[in-house]
């Protein structure tokens, strides 16, 4: 593959080609832990040991590198791990970091509980502001930490007016690109620096695996994440890497329909009086809608709301969805419900990045629409009764 043919054929050929011995259509699932040496030193397939690399991470890496039409892809045990090897692999002691302040809670927590002993310092900032995000670079910034559409609250953040910026101070930009994925958003082409994803969401797809990955054009970091992982050995697992390039050959299908759910959704939130506010780029009434349209090729599948109710109404309704199935994690082919405030973002409680406790997270799946809609339309009704 050259990088020059489109998304989709890719996503499902790129780093997939048959093989050679037996002519099996899909590669291997090789798992081995070692490789046996035909001499000395005399390594027959490149592989020693699969802390260092294995065939299926090496044809998931291919295929990921693809996506983004980066030259590195680099393949963690989880999204947290990928995070931890980059930040390894750039910060020293004395170093600073400049996070968004609704960056997705165990960024930050990595960021500042567990760096923050080891000497690194940060600055919290709201990424929508130029200004500020200019006056929190210091001259022992080496990071920009981008999340855009952001969790759970989907802010938009201008990537590329963020990368220029940055690049005049000499500090890199990362992109945390988990919720819009590869097929709706491509950071390093606007100009990021370095790209995250937490492959556990809609890259694997299927809620049935935890993985990472780290995507970049620079060889040299690339070089120095590799070691970190090499000399850690956070790998992303065969099976689970060979899961996730399963998963990557119907990302672009899955991502076209979780938007189109997702707007379905988001449209009907709006109309209800429970309501207050509904946090989707795809609504004209989001702050980030034009920037999102700009920056975007589409809106994603993840949407939140705010209820007039409060923390009570949050609960009652979270607990009141039958298909939207109360559970951490998004981006399978199945909905699901999360209250950030005592779930995915507790760790963040009383910090700046905490989420506001009438706030319920979505993550739109595929499943068919009028279901969905059924679901939430009955949710609000039962939480009603509940709250009577
Ligand atoms: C889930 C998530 C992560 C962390 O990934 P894990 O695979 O859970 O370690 C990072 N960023 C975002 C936006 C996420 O949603």
């Amino acid at each position: 593959m050259t990088h020059s043919e489109g998304f989709a054929t890719r996503a499902i050929h790129a780093g997939q080609e048959f093989d050679p011995t037996t002519g099996a259509v899909i590669p291997p699932l090789y798992l081995t832990s070692t490789f046996v040496q035909a001499g000395m030193g005399q390594l027959r397939g490149g592989y020693e040991y699969s802390r260092g690399g294995n065939p299926t991470r090496t044809s998931l890496e291919t295929q990921m590198a693809a996506l983004d039409n980066a030259k590195h892809a680099i393949t963690f045990s989880s999204g947290l791990a990928a995070e931890d090897g980059l930040l390894r692999a750039i910060l020293r002691p004395g170093d600073h970091v400049v996070i968004g302040n609704d960056a997705y809670g165990g960024s930050y927590r990595l960021i500042s509980r567990i760096f923050g002993p080891w000497g690194i310092t940060h600055t919290v900032v709201d990424l929508g502001d130029t200004a500020a995000v200019a006056a929190a670079i210091t001259e022992n910034t080496k990071l920009l930490w981008v999340e855009t559409p952001s969790n759970p609250l989907l802010a938009i953040t201008d990537i590329a007016a963020l990368a220029e910026l940055a690049h005049a101070k000499d500090v890199r930009v990362l992109v945390d690109n988990t919720f819009a994925t590869p097929v709706l958003q491509q950071p390093l082409a606007l100009g990021a620096d370095i790209v995250v994803y937490s492959t556990t969401k809609y890259i694997g797809g299927h809620s049935d695996v935890i993985g990472g990955a780290i995507v970049l054009n620079d060889d040299e970091l690339a070089e120095a994440v590799r070691f970190q992982q090499f000399a850690v050995g956070a790998i992303s697992a065969p099976l689970e890497a060979w899961l996730t390039t399963r998963g990557i050959k119907t990302l672009p299908l899955r991502m076209r329909q979780h938007g189109e759910n997702a707007q379905a959704v988001a449209e009907l939130l709006e109309s209800r009086p429970e309501v207050e506010r509904v946090y989707y780029p795809g609504l004209e009434s989001h702050p980030g809608h034009e920037l999102a349209k700009k920056q975007m090729s589409g809106f994603g599948g993840m949407v939140s709301f705010a209820l007039r109710g409060g923390r009570e109404a949050a609960i009652a309704f979270a607990e009141s969805t039958e298909l939207f199935q109360l559970a951490e994690s998004l981006g399978g082919v199945e909905s699901l419900m999360n209250y950030p405030a005592l779930m995915t973002h507790a760790s963040v409680a009383g910090t700046e990045l905490a989420v506001p406790e009438n706030v319920l997270r979505l993550s739109v799946g595929v499943e068919d629409v009028a279901d969905l809609l059924a679901d939430l339309e009955r949710a609000f009704e039962r939480t009603a009764a509940r709250l009577a």
